[in-house]
């Protein structure tokens, strides 16, 4: 795979894609200069500073997978597991998401939160991700998300709401994808597409390495953010600068919970600890100032927080056992896809000839009202994964085509990870038979999707 000697010469063609641009012409006054000839004052007042680039060609793959969280981790199982060569990107050492990274530590979304609840809609590979969890005893006791009947997860009857071990989740997705054959980069940021025209033909990803490039038949972006596929050029919404969007929360652990205690004591509970939700912060998650600031202010009150609870009788005991890796991110960029899914979709219970993935969790909204469904969950349209205006990029996770009020139901993790399955098969189908995936034969990619146990409710 490795074939150093090649280089990718990426500034020339990419030079028009907004993202790239970030990426090229960053703001460095006063630090050298592209100006041949210009003086030091010119030097310091300089609004950009130009890259000449020149990026070794390391790997190649038929299916590149952007981003190792919840969506990410089963769109490469899928992927190899029906037939071609893939490898998992992720900027952290370890996989998982927001639901290891960000401590948030419940998947939601295997089915209804209320009746009707009856089907399951999230199972295939997903169902086998939970039973490797259960299997290394990586289920929490409890959560403080209501469940009106009873399922029992350990015998693969999954409810709505899984409640996990983060540590756990990290090791049962690692034991998979050993065990699929997936290959695995990680402390590997994807940093732009390797563009022909509108073809996505690789990423480029920087690591302690430096800059590489890896060349892929299909990319899959699960960055949560849609960053390859914005990057590429693909058109996005994003919430309004107004602030209608969910905020972003730091997730924290508490640990030495006395046995006094009994509960889910406001989070998730496992024996003396429970994971918990920090203070919310309003803002941009792509914007690196906001981030900074929300990350400092969460941490700190976070840290007074704690230190209130343990000020009350009987709670002595208690201390911040773990902060998330980083606040957690809800809503960002949704790239525009070949169809919307609309809020109408959402609520009718619309069904589509290519459905791909079912989302029956409630909407929770912005402004925190939960909007429970009277039907057992919409259809997520293969159309919503194929971005409009790129080529050789399919879109999975919480960066589908969707208006907000569907985003808010398909983002949770249970059907994150059902288009997970769905968009590593199509890479794979799409790959293995060299057919863009914009003219991917639905029909054959719902079939293997069902023969691989997904619910599509044929
Ligand atoms: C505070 C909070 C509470 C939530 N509560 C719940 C809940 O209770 N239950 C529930 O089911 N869902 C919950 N969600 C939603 C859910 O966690 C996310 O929507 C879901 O994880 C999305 O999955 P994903 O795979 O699309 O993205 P992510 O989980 O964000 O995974 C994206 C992955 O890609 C990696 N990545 C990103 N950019 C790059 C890049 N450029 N290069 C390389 N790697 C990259 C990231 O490190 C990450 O591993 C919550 C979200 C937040 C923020």
């Amino acid at each position: 795979m490795n074939n150093p000697s090649q280089k990718w010469q990426s500034a020339p063609s990419l030079g028009r894609r907004a993202f790239f641009q970030a990426a090229l012409w960053t703001t460095v006054a006063g630090v050298g200069s592209a100006v041949q000839g210009s003086s030091p004052r010119q030097k310091r007042d300089q609004q950009s500073y130009r890259e000449s680039l020149e990026t070794p060609i390391v790997a190649r793959h038929q299916v590149v997978v952007a981003g190792g969280g919840p969506s990410g981790v089963i769109a490469a199982l899928a992927a190899a597991r029906s037939g071609a060569d893939t490898l998992l990107l992720e900027r952290y050492a370890f996989l998982g998401g927001n639901g290891t990274a960000g401590l948030m530590t419940c998947y939601n979304g295997f089915r209804n939160q209320r009746p009707p609840e009856a089907l399951q809609t999230v199972k295939g590979i997903p169902a086998e991700y939970i039973a490797e969890l259960v299997r290394l005893g990586g289920v929490a006791d409890t959560s403080n998300y209501e469940m009106t009947l009873p399922h029992d997860v350990r015998k693969g009857d999954l409810p709505y709401a899984v409640p996990f071990d983060a540590e756990v989740a990290k090791i049962a997705s690692l034991n998979l994808i050993k065990k699929e054959g997936v290959k695995l980069r990680l402390y590997s940021w994807v940093v732009a597409p390797m563009l022909d025209g509108s073809r996505v033909t690789g990423v480029i990803v920087h690591s302690k390495s430096g800059r590489q490039a890896i060349i892929a038949d299909v990319v899959i972006d699960c960055t949560g953010d849609g960053d390859v596929a914005a990057a590429a050029g693909a058109p996005f919404m994003s919430p309004a600068a107004t602030g209608d969007r969910m905020a972003m929360t730091l997730m924290y652990r508490l640990g030495g919970l006395p046995s006094s205690v009994k509960g889910p004591f406001d989070g998730v509970r496992i024996g003396d600890q429970v994971v918990r939700w920090g203070p919310a912060v309003p803002g941009d998650g792509l914007n690196v100032e906001t981030l900074t600031k929300a990350e400092v202010t969460s941490r700190l009150e976070v840290w007074d927080e704690v230190q209130e609870v343990r000020r009350k009788p009987g709670m002595e005991s208690l201390y911040l056992a773990q902060t998330a890796t980083g606040i957690g991110v809800r809503e960002t960029r949704r790239i525009i896809g070949e169809y919307v899914v609309t809020e109408h979709d959402a609520t009718a219970g619309k069904r589509f000839p290519d459905v791909i993935a079912i989302s029956s969790n409630p909407m929770p909204d912005f402004r925190g009202a939960r909007y429970f469904f009277r039907h057992e969950g919409f259809d997520i349209p293969y159309r919503s994964l194929v971005p409009q205006k790129v080529e050789g990029l399919i879109l999975s996770g919480r960066c589908i085509s969707c208006e907000q009020a569907p985003f808010q139901s398909a983002r949770s993790m249970a059907p994150a990870m059902a288009i997970g399955h769905a968009s590593g098969c199509a890479a794979a189908l799409a790959a293995t038979q060299r057919v863009p995936p914009r003219e991917l034969d639905v029909k054959a990619l719902q079939k293997l999707l069902v023969s691989q146990k997904a619910e599509l409710r044929f």
